[in-house]
């Protein structure tokens, strides 16, 4: 019996190649991959607003001396776990864990503060000027169901102003970041302003607030079920109708304060009237995440129904990363949100300049000429736009006409020869021939 080759070595074939002789390939059409869920592209159209908010922040940054801190996407777990607390939403449901080779359990940064103080203790900036003012922005990552307004990743900017329990830094903070979103030209900027006191007085108050629960528990939503166990204090934010009721007659933190609690909070808010800084006290504003204390805030603007940025103090931020006690107080604002923002308004992000210059090339040796004129007009920064792979005139004035350029530098057989150029003026379509070596001097003269 003669074994062909065929059959001798199908058996040995990858699968994919084991094919049936005359059998008709079933071409399965690939699916086009997408960004993973949340998760957004940031396209060119989009990106004079990011711009616009980049800038402002900087210059903010600047006027008010905050210098630039820069921390990895991939923090260790335990900093949020111990920071912003193993009982939120954001410890407990919503952060990105990565499954590292060493021991240590990596995530995907959910906020920016925790990251910025563990710098702060890790570097041993104490021994900087202080208050020590650093700004920060960048990706934060949230495993959260996206909706309007909602990311997976997002990016915030944050401002941190620590090494000091003063309470005129809380009010610069929230002043900063009015001024933030004045500069963007957003208005009727809104300010909710509360304070959730110190370990001592806010402990005291739990108990106060539990009492008054008892009793309520089956009428409440099955989240405040579980905060009355694990962050009581994060009832008072639950939009639930069912929940909402009961808050009204609830005991409340301001009426709980302790004498040196209750005062940092009277001179914040002087500070604000001394600014003439319009804001709401707002009984019911805690924030999520446990490393706050004292003075939190949100802020937003009355056109709109999302928060715009958040923060407050913390000052055991430190020592529960293990550091000394260095009081703070900061704000972070959602990049997204104000983009969302500014769009709503039609505000104008960073205007994209157009190029002075297009260059258009005829023929092979005229290309090959193409690649020094654009060194040189490169060299003395004159923004240029081209379509180098083509070689029709008419195509390439199309595309001239489309760039939004000045000027139309025109390079044919005949003035490469000639070591000559054409310059049209794309406004008016007068045309003029130049020496080649000429160029750039040429082009700067003219407007
Ligand atoms: P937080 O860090 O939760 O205090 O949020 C500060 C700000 O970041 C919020 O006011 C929002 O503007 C923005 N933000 C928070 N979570 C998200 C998210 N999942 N998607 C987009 N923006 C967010």
């Amino acid at each position: 019996m003669k074994f062909g080759l065929w059959h001798l070595s199908f058996h040995f074939m990858p699968k994919f190649l084991q094919q049936k002789k005359g059998a008709k390939t079933k071409k399965k059409a690939k699916t086009l991959l997408q960004s993973p869920k949340g998760m957004h592209d940031i396209l060119p159209e989009e990106q004079p607003l990011f711009l616009k908010i980049r800038q402002v922040g900087e210059k903010i940054a600047d006027i008010y001396n905050f210098s630039k801190i820069d921390t990895p996407i991939l923090e260790q777990k335990a900093i949020f776990e111990r920071a912003v607390g193993e009982a939120t939403d954001i410890v407990q449901k919503q952060m990105f864990t990565i499954k590292s080779r060493g021991d240590s359990q990596l995530v995907l940064r959910p906020e920016g503060t925790a990251s910025v103080m563990r710098a702060y203790l890790q570097h041993g900036l104490a021994h900087l000027p202080h208050p020590l003012k650093l700004f920060y922005e960048g990706p934060m990552f949230r495993y959260e169901q996206p909706q309007a307004g909602r990311y997976r990743q997002f990016y915030q900017t944050g401002f941190e102003i620590i090494g000091t329990e003063d309470p005129i830094y809380d009010a610069q903070i929230i002043l900063l970041a009015k001024n933030f979103l004045e500069e963007l030209k957003l208005k009727k900027i809104n300010i909710q302003i509360n304070s959730i006191g110190c370990n001592v007085c806010r402990e005291k108050y739990k108990e106060k607030l539990l009492a008054y629960y008892k009793g309520k528990q089956n009428r409440l939503c099955a989240d405040c079920r579980k905060r009355l166990v694990i962050n009581p204090l994060r009832i008072l934010d639950c939009k639930n109708p069912h929940c909402e009721v009961f808050k009204k007659d609830a005991p409340v933190m301001l009426d709980n304060l302790c004498s040196n609690c209750k005062t940092h909070f009277k001179e914040v808010l002087e500070y604000l009237d001394e600014a003439s800084l319009i804001y709401n006290i707002n009984f019911h504003l805690v924030r999520g995440l446990d490393y706050y204390n004292k003075t939190v805030f949100e802020i937003s603007s009355d056109e709109f129904d999302f928060a715009l940025g958040g923060g407050g103090r913390y000052d055991y931020l430190s020592q529960m990363l293990g550091g000394p006690k260095v009081p703070a107080v900061g704000i972070s604002l959602g990049i997204e949100r104000l983009v969302e923002a500014m769009k709503i308004k039609n505000l104008e992000g960073i205007v994209v300049r157009k190029p002075k210059v297009f260059l258009i090339q005829l023929g092979s040796q005229a290309k090959k000429k193409s690649i020094k004129i654009l060194k040189e007009l490169y060299e003395a920064g004159i923004k240029t736009a081209e379509a180098l792979d083509k070689d029709s005139l008419r195509v390439q004035l199309k595309a001239a006409d489309k760039s939004g350029a000045d000027f139309a530098l025109i390079l044919g057989q005949r003035e490469v020869l000639d070591e000559s150029i054409i310059l049209r003026d794309m406004r008016t379509g007068v045309q003029e021939n130049i020496a080649i070596n000429k160029i750039v001097e040429e082009i700067k003269k003219r407007k």
